[in-house]
């Protein structure tokens, strides 16, 4: 559909719409004008006539936007359309955490695989996945399309992994491990989720908040 280059801004923009309309859906909107969308989303009007032309509009002068539609064209354009199959290296709290999490599969994200050195962990199962040991990963790479790797050891470990999992073939990882990877020439996407990021966000807007708090009085 898109010919152009869109920013990621656009892009990291369109999960929050693709929610949004997921719950219109489910509460049995048909339509909305960017105008009710605008309010219920805090973003202006413009902006989402904006955003949405960037992939060819999909709103109509006087009649808003169809809401099952926007939503499944944002769910092409993100991609969820698709089954995404996903391996967890580094079964601890947080690889648990994800893999306990049911909700991804809704989205198309589905965990077929958990990977750990650690012997004790050998044979458990999380949600009805198996533990594998890393040793088994190049097997079943081979035996199974894995899409995205999950990164969730220790940082000291993640390059050498990470440039692994692109010698196996896989073009996609969520890393979680707090260090810039090094995957020089490689043909691979990498997403990075750090939570204390978000966390440092919101305490600058304490903060922030506090100090304007303290001058009000
Ligand atoms: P954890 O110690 O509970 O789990 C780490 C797991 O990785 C262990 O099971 C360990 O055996 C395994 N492991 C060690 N070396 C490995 C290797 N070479 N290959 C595969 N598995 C290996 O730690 P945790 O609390 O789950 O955190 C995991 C990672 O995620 C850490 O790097 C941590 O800093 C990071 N983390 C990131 C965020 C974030 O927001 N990005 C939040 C919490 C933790």
């Amino acid at each position: 559909m898109q010919e152009k280059e869109i920013s990621q801004a656009v892009i990291r923009r369109m999960p929050r719409y693709y929610r949004y309309l997921g719950e219109l859906l489910e509460d049995g909107v048909e339509r909305i004008s960017s105008n009710d969308l605008s309010r219920r989303m805090n973003v202006t009007a413009s902006q989402i006539r904006q955003d949405l032309n960037n992939f060819g509009g999909f709103g109509q002068q006087g009649y808003g936007y169809n809401v099952k539609y926007l939503y499944e064209e944002i769910g092409k354009i993100l991609g969820l359309n698709q089954q995404h199959n996903i391996i967890v290296i580094g079964v601890g709290n947080l690889g648990q955490a994800l893999a306990n999490y049911v909700k991804f599969e809704k989205l198309g994200f589905v965990i077929i695989g958990l990977f750990d050195v650690n012997p004790a962990l050998e044979g458990m199962s999380v949600r009805g996945i198996k533990v594998r040991m890393l040793d088994e990963l190049e097997t079943f790479c081979a035996e199974h399309r894995v899409d995205i790797a999950t990164l969730t050891m220790p940082k000291e470990k993640a390059d050498a992994i990470a440039n692994q999992l692109v010698d196996l073939g896989i073009h996609a990882i969520w890393n979680f491990a707090h260090v810039d990877l090094k995957l020089i020439d490689r043909d691979v996407v990498v997403e990075n989720v750090h939570l204390s990021d978000s966390l440092m966000q919101l305490s600058y807007n304490i903060v922030k908040n506090r100090s304007a708090r303290e001058n009000d009085n």
